[in-house]
């Protein structure tokens, strides 16, 4: 795969010129020569090759080719819905989900949940999510969603039909090897609590708007463990 550039306004192919720190970023930190040829995309699920014209510290040109439609995006949409994890592991999460192909990421804030993150801190959250797209070869951005609390969250009308609540040592939980039996879902969202686990309240007022617990075994995993782990099992039951 040639090397990959993510710019936020729409390519279409044509010459395209590139400023600012986009052309400072492909010129002066990646050192792309005029005739390399490189693989642009915007987020909107093609794949843009194109070839590098000139090449200036603060002024890029490029011929954007005619783009591709690679099929890197799960069958259907998957949401993880989790406190975001302490420093580093909330950008190791997002890593990862983007990797897994995950469609979108909901912060939440739980009782007990401690982080809580602004604005600020979401936006540095999809850079992550943008490097991890040009690493994986993805060309549609996992969405962060803004904080949502779960009470309200967990009742949306908009979520989709298959709702797993991850939750240690429930009573009667579906298990993960019996939902692979049955015809792949039209989507699924995955709710993982704080470290703390989530309250019986909370688990009530989840399990009264639909939503199934699982258990993933004996181990007590840390959110972003267990978010990965329901991730990838959703990868390969919507795989295309
Ligand atoms: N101390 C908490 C565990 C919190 S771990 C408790 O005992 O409930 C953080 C979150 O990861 C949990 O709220 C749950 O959503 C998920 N999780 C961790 N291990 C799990 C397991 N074995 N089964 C199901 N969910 C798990």
């Amino acid at each position: 795969m040639s090397e990959r550039f993510y710019v936020n306004w729409p390519l279409a192919p044509g010459e395209v010129v590139l400023e600012g720190p986009e052309a400072h970023h492909l010129a002066a930190v990646c050192r792309i020569r005029p005739g390399d040829e490189v693989c642009l995309f915007d987020g909107d699920g093609l794949e843009y090759p194109a070839r590098v014209l000139s090449a200036a510290r603060r002024r890029v040109t490029l011929e954007v080719a005619v783009p591709l439609v690679p099929a890197r995006e799960l069958a259907s949409p998957v949401e993880v819905a989790a406190p975001l994890p302490r420093g580093d592991r909330a950008a190791f999460l997002l890593e990862k989900l983007t990797e897994l192909g995950v469609t979108s990421f909901v912060p939440l804030r739980t009782r007990r949940s401690v982080v809580h993150p602004r604005e600020t801190k979401l936006d540095r959250l999809l850079h992550h999510v943008i490097e991890a797209s040009k690493q994986c070869g993805r060309n549609v951005l996992l969405q962060v969603h803004p904080l949502a609390d779960w009470e309200s969250y967990c009742r949306l009308g908009n979520l989709p039909p298959l709702r797993l609540l991850a939750h240690p040592g429930s009573l009667s939980p579906t298990h993960l090897a019996t939902l692979s039996q049955c015809p792949a879902p039209a989507g699924i969202a995955f709710a993982v609590g704080p470290e703390g686990g989530f309250t019986d309240d909370e688990v009530e007022v989840g399990q009264a708007a639909g939503w199934r617990c699982v258990d993933l075994g004996p181990r007590i995993l840390r959110i972003e463990t267990a978010a990965l782990v329901l991730a990838a099992w959703a990868g390969l039951a919507l795989s295309p």
